[in-house]
């Protein structure tokens, strides 16, 4: 939280338009985390993960700043080429794209794309001749607050075939990458899948295939309730990583940060609706209904798997544990209630909360407007 994100939420209040819930970015913010990372890993491209937050004025400064863009759909390449970034500076990282959206990416001019099986090399070499394609392998995620499935890459004993098709179908075979799962708190995780990438490394070098690139994936936290290790000490565990595997060969890099890059610049306020208890005991627990939920914003709590940080004007009083909810009719929409959120016992009804570490992943899972509430609105100061 800064001092501009409160100095905008005061004035806000001041012209009577904090009618619902509203998540505010600090540009200063990103560009400390760009220049951080920048400094953390000063060998390594970033490629901003362009879901996280593709508010155009984050892209439009990122761009600035000379970052590169990881986008997922036609639409995302078009926000970031809109924001000023040449297409040269932009990669389709998504494994699964329609054939016609990679013909559309090559149009646009991009040149660099993500695979996982040879169906997907074939699409590529059809309709965007030429191009490097990555093959994204995939890793042990634990250590993940926020961990991915094994929706995407492939075992590394077949990353080796994958990239020798694309290969022989006159595409670059440019490198490998891997995503050691979101708001990964532990820097070692790159260790094993560094390992992997160079035994693909030198297996290909033996089939006359020279890889050029690492791709370390996003996975960088952002500090929500537990402290998470600086990005100087993921950098550091990374080039050591990157030496032990590689010893004096190391290859071309890049991360693709999307939370450790916008998380702690944004916050939101909400408001409380409801306080309630369901029943006339004095140890049942209250239920605090929010204005914002999974529905407006915040669908990370998803399985209680990311807990924000929650400031209220009562803070410092004596608290119990809540449930957390929002103000949905879906019970899907409560935040959390199998670990209880402890608020101030003197928290009320209408009063405003400020929501942390909320720069990503709200306004793009956040609803078209499910029961009438509105998307999230969203200032970027
Ligand atoms: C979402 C995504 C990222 C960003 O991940 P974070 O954990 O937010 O840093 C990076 N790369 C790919 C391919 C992604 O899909």
């Amino acid at each position: 939280m800064t001092d501009r994100i409160l100095e905008f939420l005061a004035e806000r209040r001041r012209n009577g338009r904090d009618n619902g819930p509203c998540l505010v970015v600090d540009l200063d913010v990103v560009r400390e985390n760009y220049i951080g990372f920048a400094k953390a890993l000063p060998d390594t491209r970033v490629f901003y993960a362009v879901k996280a937050n593709p508010a155009p004025e984050v892209l439009s400064l990122l761009a600035s700043l000379g970052s590169c863009f990881d986008t997922a759909s036609v639409v995302e390449i078009e926000q970031a080429l809109a924001a000023g970034a040449p297409s040269d500076r932009i990669s389709f990282g998504n494994t699964i794209k329609k054939e016609r959206d990679v013909a559309r990416a090559y149009a646009l001019g991009v040149r660099l794309f993500a695979v996982d099986c040879e169906a997907e090399v074939e699409k590529i070499a059809r309709v965007a001749p030429g191009s490097k394609v990555f093959c994204r392998i995939l890793c042990d995620g634990s250590g993940a607050e926020w961990p991915l499935s094994r929706k995407f890459g492939c075992v590394p004993e077949m990353a080796t075939g994958v990239l020798e098709h694309a290969h022989r179908l006159g595409l670059n075979a440019y490198g490998v990458s891997f995503h050691v799962g979101s708001q990964q708190t532990n820097p070692r995780m790159w260790d094993g899948a560094l390992q992997s990438a160079a035994d693909i490394f030198r297996e290909l070098a033996e089939r006359g295939i020279n890889l050029q690139m690492v791709n370390l994936g996003g996975g960088f936290p952002t500090k929500y309730l537990k402290n998470v290790p600086a990005v100087k000490q993921y950098g550091a565990a990374i080039f050591r990583a990157l030496s032990k595997h590689f010893g004096n060969r190391i290859p071309e890099t890049i991360i693709e940060p999307g939370r450790g890059m916008v998380g702690n610049a944004g916050l939101i306020e909400a408001e409380v609706v409801l306080i309630s208890k369901k029943s006339a005991e004095d140890s049942e627990i209250r239920w605090v209904y929010l204005d914002i939920g999974k529905f407006n914003g915040l669908a990370e709590t998803t399985d209680e798997m990311i807990r924000y940080p929650i400031r209220t004007p009562a803070d410092g009083a004596p608290t119990s544990p809540c449930v957390i909810a929002g103000p949905s009719c879906d019970s899907v929409d409560v935040l959390y209630e199998k670990q209880p959120y402890q608020l101030p016992i003197s928290l009320e009804i209408g009063a405003k909360v400020l929501i942390e570490g909320t720069g990503a992943y709200t306004t793009t899972y956040s609803a078209v407007g499910f029961n009438g509430f509105p998307p999230l609105e969203t200032h970027v100061i």
